[in-house]
C-alpha cells in the first residue's frame, strides 16, 4: 500500500515532498546552485601564472585553473546534503571555454540533481613578473672577469649553463625575480643583468664553488621603490688567474693544474708528484700555456720503465722523458707533449676527443 502525497503547487502525487513541494516543483522554485553566466580568467602566456585575489599565482594547467576558480564562484544551495560537484571545461577556442557543471545531493533524504553551463573567457596578459622581465628590470649585475687574463670560452659557457640552471631552481623555489634580463658579452668577460639581488648572490657563490675566484659587491642608488631608496648591486667576479689544464712554472717546478677551486692542485710534470697550494700564497708564477690549447704531437720511439723516448716535434732530436702515470700509447704512434723553455714533458693519455681531466 503506497503512501502518496499530493503536491500543493502542481497537484501531482509523489512519494515525498521537499519543503512541501514535489521534487520537480522544488527544483523549479529553488536553485540548487548559482553560477555567473560568464566569468573571466586572466592567465600569463609567458609563465602560466593566473590572477587570483588581487595577485598573480603560479599555475600550469589552464583547465585546472578554470576549475579551481569556478569552485570559488559556484554557490551551492546550503539545504543540500551529500553534495557532489562535477565540472568539465571544454575549449571552444583558446580564449573561450564552456564549463559544464553538475551538482547532485539530497534534500530531506530525496535525491536532487541539476546541471548547467558557464562561459569562461580567458584573457592572456603578461603577469607582473613577466612584464618586469620584458621591461628589462634588474636589481643586480654580475661581471664575470678573469684575474690577469680573459675568461676562457669554456668557462663562459659553463657560467651560462650554471646561470640558467640556478635561476630556474630559485624561480621554482619562489624567487619570481630570479631571471636574466640581459646578457652583455664584452672582450674582457660577460655581464649578467639579474632580476633579484639574492639570486645573483647565490649564483656568484656557485660559480666560485666551480672555479674558485673572488667576488666583491658594490651598490649604486637606482631610485625609489615603495617609498624607500632602491639600490642596485654590482657583483665583480674574478675567476682565478689559473684554470684547469694550465701549465705553470712555480718554485722551480713545471706544474699542470688539475683543479683551482679555492686551492690549487696539480701534478709536477717532471716527476709526477702531486702539487697542492693555497692560491693567495703563490707569487712569481709564470704561466707557460695550457695542455688543451698548446699540446703538440710527438712520435713515441720506445717505452722503458718510467721513461719514454720521443722525437722532439721541433728539433727532431730523440729525447728521454718521464712516462706519465696514465699512459697507453704504442711505439710508432703519436703522443701529446708540452714543450716549454723548461723542457719537454709527456702528457698523460686521455680519451680521444674526450674532455681533458
Ligand atoms: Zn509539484
Ligand atoms: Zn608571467
Amino acid at each position: 500500500m503506497s503512501n502518496l502525497l499530493i503536491c500543493p503547487s502542481c497537484g501531482k502525487e509523489c512519494e515525498k515532498l521537499i519543503r512541501s513541494l514535489c521534487p520537480a516543483c522544488f527544483s523549479a522554485k529553488y536553485d540548487l546552485f548559482e553560477m555567473p553566466l560568464v566569468f573571466h580568467v586572466r592567465v600569463c602566456p609567458e609563465c602560466g601564472a593566473f590572477y587570483h585575489k588581487n595577485k598573480w599565482e603560479d599555475g600550469e594547467n589552464i583547465e585546472e585553473i578554470i576549475m579551481m576558480l569556478s569552485r570559488e564562484v559556484l554557490l551551492i544551495n546550503t539545504d543540500i546534503d551529500n553534495v557532489s560537484v562535477g565540472m568539465q571545461p571544454v575549449a571552444r577556442t583558446p580564449y573561450i571555454y564552456d564549463l559544464y557543471v553538475d551538482v547532485d545531493g539530497t534534500i530531506e533524504g530525496v535525491p536532487v540533481y541539476k546541471d548547467g553551463k558557464t562561459e569562461v573567457r580567458i584573457k592572456r596578459e603578461a603577469c607582473d613578473m613577466c612584464s618586469r622581465k620584458a621591461g628589462g628590470y634588474f636589481e643586480a649585475v654580475i661581471q664575470i672577469r678573469g684575474t690577469n687574463r680573459q675568461p676562457s670560452k669554456e668557462e663562459l659557457s659553463e657560467c651560462r649553463k650554471l646561470t640558467s640552471a640556478t635561476l630556474e631552481q630559485l624561480d621554482r623555489k619562489g624567487d619570481k625575480l630570479a631571471f636574466v634580463s640581459d646578457i652583455v658579452e664584452l672582450k674582457e668577460g660577460t655581464d649578467y643583468y639579474i632580476g633579484s639581488t639574492n639570486a645573483a648572490r647565490q649564483l656568484c657563490r656557485r660559480i666560485i664553488d666551480l672555479y674558485g675566484g673572488t667576488v666583491s659587491e658594490s651598490y649604486t642608488l637606482a631610485g625609489m621603490k615603495d617609498g624607500k631608496e632602491a639600490y642596485r648591486t654590482t657583483f665583480a667576479m674574478r675567476l682565478p688567474e689559473f684554470k684547469k689544464g694550465d701549465v705553470i712554472y712555480y718554485d722551480g717546478k713545471v706544474i699542470e693544474i688539475r683543479n683551482c677551486a679555492r686551492r690549487i692542485t696539480g701534478i709536477c710534470l717532471a716527476d709526477g708528484s702531486g702539487f697542492f697550494e693555497e692560491s693567495d700564497v703563490m707569487k712569481n708564477v709564470i704561466r707557460l700555456g695550457n695542455v688543451d690549447e698548446d699540446a703538440m704531437d710527438a712520435v713515441l720511439i720506445s717505452e722503458e720503465g718510467n721513461a719514454v723516448q720521443v722525437l722532439d716535434p721541433v728539433t727532431f732530436e730523440t729525447v728521454t722523458i718521464r712516462k706519465p702515470m696514465v699512459f697507453n700509447a704504442l711505439p710508432g704512434s703519436e703522443i701529446k707533449v708540452f714543450r716549454s723553455e723548461y723542457g719537454l714533458f709527456a702528457l698523460r693519455s686521455r680519451p680521444q676527443n674526450g674532455p681533458a681531466y
